[in-house]
């Protein structure tokens, strides 16, 4: 008798939960009985033309909005984190990662974090799993540049690869910089031992496929439909990319901005911006060209799925996040 009330009861809130109107006795038995998801999904799929294309999360990583906005003024900064109803003391950044699907290949843009910029990375493996995909069904990896959060899922912990079967590219100038040479981050706002362990992450996590990764110099066409675009500044090597199949096309900006809020809508500089003119001069080259072919956009960082729209405005630019669509 009570167990049959408990029942019930759980019924009743689930009906309540999904706003009450659905007549509990015509549920389907499936939905009635499902536990509550943990997490939202972590994946979104859309097409390129012939491409299916979908963005995979490999979690989040926060900090302090001043590095992401190193030249706002703290009162301006706070205001328009609070006008966006945003904490003011720490701020989210996404870790969009790519992955294309072309007749039987898979193409990942960018390996994500794992935990080397924090807890809140390293979910892709689950969120891959999640549509079907397994570490050894990628054929590539195209890296956009070698900071820790866009090369940190590349190593297992045991230094073995994680993607057994993928050719990894990375360009040719960040490979140099920092991993067969010992960089100099001196003008990062971030303190000396947590720069020791950035450059400590992206060299263990680059070491498995060191040997054998294929480097590129951006400005040509890397795989079919991937042409990747000098981007520097971010890092020296920093590479954007177009995808593009028949008349359809998506500009992965990378970490040219981290927010549309901080570097779109706002032009605050990114303070991990190594040569902060060169990136600035980048980042214009790329939102110029996102705004005036109204090619959309994809960044690695934006609020999840990380796609919309950059427009110019009166002396600026202005994010317009893309609809979520259902027709995946
Ligand atoms: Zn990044």
């Amino acid at each position: 008798m009570s167990s049959q009330l408990n029942i019930s009861r759980r019924l009743l809130l689930a009906g309540s939960a999904a706003g009450a109107v659905t007549p509990l006795l015509g549920m389907p038995a499936a939905i009635a009985q499902a536990p509550a998801p943990k997490t939202n999904s972590g994946h979104y799929s859309f097409r390129i033309g012939d491409i299916k294309a979908t963005v995979v999360s490999d979690g989040t990583l926060s900090g302090n909005p001043r590095i992401y906005a190193s030249t706002a003024q703290a009162e301006e900064l706070g205001r328009t984190l609070s006008d966006a109803f945003l904490p003011t003391d720490t701020f989210r950044l996404n870790l969009n990662t790519l992955l294309l699907e072309n007749g039987d290949r898979r193409i990942l843009i960018e390996a994500g974090a794992a935990q080397t910029l924090g807890p809140d990375g390293g979910h892709l493996f689950r969120n891959l799993a999640a549509i079907g995909v397994q570490p050894e069904h990628v054929d590539a990896i195209v890296i956009t540049h070698t900071h820790p959060d866009h090369v940190g899922n590349l190593s297992r912990s045991d230094g073995s690869s994680a993607f057994p079967k993928a050719t990894v590219y990375i360009p040719e100038d960040d490979f140099a910089f920092f991993i067969r040479n010992e960089p100099d981050l001196s003008r990062l706002p971030m303190p000396e031992d947590f720069r020791r362990a950035f450059i400590a992450n992206i060299k263990r996590s680059v070491a498995p496929v060191a040997k054998s990764a294929v480097l590129y110099r951006p400005g040509s066409e890397v795989l079919p439909g991937l042409t990747t675009i000098a981007a520097g500044g971010h890092t020296p090597g920093m590479s954007a990319i177009l995808v593009h199949s028949g008349a359809q096309a998506l500009l992965i900006t990378s970490d040219a901005a981290y927010s549309p809020l901080l570097n779109i809508d706002n032009a605050w500089r990114p303070g991990p911006d190594l040569d902060p003119d060169s990136a600035l001069q980048s980042r214009t080259r790329l939102f110029d060209r996102a705004a005036t072919d109204r090619i959309p956009v994809l960044g690695f960082h934006f609020p999840f799925p990380g796609i919309g729209n950059i427009r110019t405005t009166d002396g600026g630019y202005r994010w317009v996040a893309a609809n979520w669509r259902f027709d995946g």
